[in-house]
């Protein structure tokens, strides 16, 4: 058992489970993570499937109003325990047994170390926990590209030309992770790497997706 499972199972014993709902902390018919009312609001958030790149592409909702405001605590702030709601969403959003193997979209270290920790290798990790399915830390990140908010589509696409290697050979179906979905030039540059180290195959799941275009 690794120290993290190990810890999680002692803080489990130790502190008894109050539910709480995950985005506003009401206590009340918290059915799963979420109040009668969070979850209304984030039911119509719900995304479905698209492509990006070529790839397919799963999102659990659409990147505005509460599941925006969720995405930024969990990057942001201390509310890292927020990994296991959006995995269980994300878990939802797509039929994973299809997958033999996990991969994240990782940050620069330099990022990495700044924030404190890699927001989609979390949900990935999380995700495998969920799934039994393994954990494969199979790219890096070798360009600390500048921050894409104010670039068009195509900018993006230049922009991540290049930013990524694989640091292992891969085989098999690759369930690609990242917190929020833009453009999706990011994950469709992470998926052809992926591709040209061995994969059979990439589809990319994230927690949101921003609607551009
Ligand atoms: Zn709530």
């Amino acid at each position: 058992m690794n120290i993290r499972l190990a810890l999680k199972k002692a803080a489990d014993t130790l502190l008894p489970y109050i539910p709480a709902c995950v985005a506003c902390g009401v206590e009340k018919g918290v059915d799963g993570y979420l109040c009668p009312d969070c979850s209304k609001e984030m039911d119509a958030l719900q995304a479905g499937q698209s492509e990006t790149g070529g790839f397919p592409a799963f999102s659990a909702y659409e990147y505005r109003g509460l599941a925006a405001k969720l995405v930024q605590r969990y990057k942001y702030s201390d509310d890292k325990w927020l990994c296991a709601f959006m995995a269980s969403a994300m878990a939802q959003a797509c039929d994973i047994s299809e997958a033999d193997i996990i991969c994240h979209v990782p940050l620069h270290d330099k990022r990495r170390i700044s924030r404190g920790f890699d927001q989609a290798e979390e949900l990935a990790k999380r995700l495998s926990e969920l799934t039994g399915k393994p954990f494969l830390s199979a790219l890096k990140r070798v360009r600390n590209t500048p921050t894409q908010t104010k670039l068009s589509a195509a900018e993006r696409r230049e922009n991540v030309a290049g930013a990524f290697e694989s640091v292992c050979p891969v085989s098999g179906r690759i369930l690609l992770v990242d917190d929020v979905l833009t453009t999706g030039a990011t994950a469709a540059e992470c998926a052809g790497v992926l591709l040209a180290a061995g994969a059979q195959s990439v589809v990319i799941l994230t927690f949101a997706r921003a609607m551009l275009e």
